[in-house]
């Protein structure tokens, strides 16, 4: 077998993004402007949502999310243990407390019988994360939480997936997404918050741009040169350019294409890999489109040829990339310092943590690469 190079992601850029940011660049008019107000109408119009309002993360949208909600000091949201560190740490920024629960062994996702035994009077919001592009359980979840606590969906890998056939964003309160490298479409660095209620919708349009009451485009095109805008809330400078608003309206149409091809060939994975026993693959929706944002599968420790790590480094000489799924993040030593979380606290995120191995699936990756990726399981 002939040596490959196979990549865990890799972005689908070019000509497209190489000629669409000419023209923000040729105006000058490169921060938030018409090309970001045109990504959020577009993006709004495909996730179904009222409102959707572009920033430089999902990271910062999660944070803004929560100022939204006025969350912070006394109060808990409840965050799954197994997920990227910034969905807990948003709720530090706000002097909040995150309040972890484990997650289902074969979703990955939050698991809401959890969810019940660890609400209490101070819980304000949750953030289930539909994590690697699988929505979470949004109706148990709606079922076991009180109505009053509000639900902000992680759907940094979400783009495009859907629940029960409504589109991720739509499913709670408020929703985030990420256009980081690694997810399905790219701004570079980027983020988007998705609403449908007018009332959190005018709030974020504001603390998004350091709380002010009238945003940099009405000020400019506006009839009125006098007018300064008030600032009656405690914002932040989390404006997307220009310019990779308009990268983002160039990768917009492509996103259901690059999720058709990826649900392609994780189906073709599926299939080649269902009959290695010490490797359980991923669960795809009853009623809904997953994103494969990454396919991420389970190295059984009990049958594994293997320990996962060093299966790991034996394909990556092969020129194969993995990486484990993502964190316990109870498990990393800021949140160990400062909680004294043990391991245990949370058996299936540790789990995960240790076991999980997502393998290379993206839009650069061609039929003999695939082959190639399978190959070298099999012959483990
Ligand atoms: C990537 C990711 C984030 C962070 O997204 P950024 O845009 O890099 O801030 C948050 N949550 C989850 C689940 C992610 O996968």
């Amino acid at each position: 077998m002939k040596k490959r190079d196979i990549q865990i992601a890799l972005p689908v850029t070019g000509e497209e993004e190489w000629n669409a940011v000419k023209e923000p660049l040729l105006s000058g008019w490169i921060t938030q402007g018409p090309k970001v107000a045109e990504f959020e109408k577009k993006f709004a119009d495909r996730h179904s949502v009222k409102h959707a309002f572009a920033v430089t993360s999902c990271t910062t949208g999660l944070h803004m999310c929560l100022a939204a909600l006025d969350i912070g000091p006394g109060d808990e949201v409840m965050v799954p243990a197994f997920t990227w560190v910034a969905t807990s740490n948003v709720v530090l920024y706000c002097g909040a407390k995150p309040v972890f629960v484990d997650v289902c062994r074969k979703t990955y996702n939050i698991d809401p019988e959890s969810i019940k035994k660890n609400l209490s009077s101070k819980t304000k919001a949750i953030i289930p994360v539909h994590l690697f592009g699988l929505c979470a359980d949004m109706d148990q979840i709606k079922k076991v939480i009180p109505s009053d606590i509000k639900i902000i969906e992680d759907a940094a890998c979400a783009a495009g997936a859907s629940y029960n056939n409504e589109p991720a964003g739509s499913l709670g309160d408020m929703g985030v997404f990420s256009f980081h490298p690694r997810k399905s479409i790219t701004t570079g660095e980027g983020g988007m918050v998705t609403t449908n209620d007018d009332g959190l919708a005018q709030k974020l349009s504001q603390l998004r741009n350091h709380g002010a009451t009238i945003s940099e485009e009405q000020r400019h095109i506006g009839p009125k040169p006098y007018m300064l805008p008030d600032f009656n809330l405690l914002g932040f400078n989390y404006r997307m350019t220009d310019l990779q608003g308009a990268v983002g309206l160039a990768q917009l149409p492509k996103l259901d294409k690059f999720i058709e091809e990826r649900s392609k060939w994780a189906r073709y994975y599926k299939d080649a890999l269902k009959d290695i026993d010490w490797l359980i693959l991923p669960e795809e929706p009853k009623n809904g489109t997953h994103g494969w944002q990454s396919f991420v599968t389970f190295v059984d420790p009990s049958k594994s040829p293997l320990p996962r790590n060093e299966i790991m480094e034996l394909l990556q000489k092969n020129g194969v990339s993995t990486r484990p799924g993502t964190h316990a993040v109870h498990m990393l030593n800021y949140y160990i310092d400062t909680y004294g979380f043990s391991a245990d606290d949370f058996p299936n995120a540790r789990d995960l943590d240790k076991q999980s191995m997502a393998i290379p699936l993206h839009n650069r990756m061609t039929q003999p690469d695939y082959d190639y990726v399978i190959d070298n399981l099999r012959n483990l």
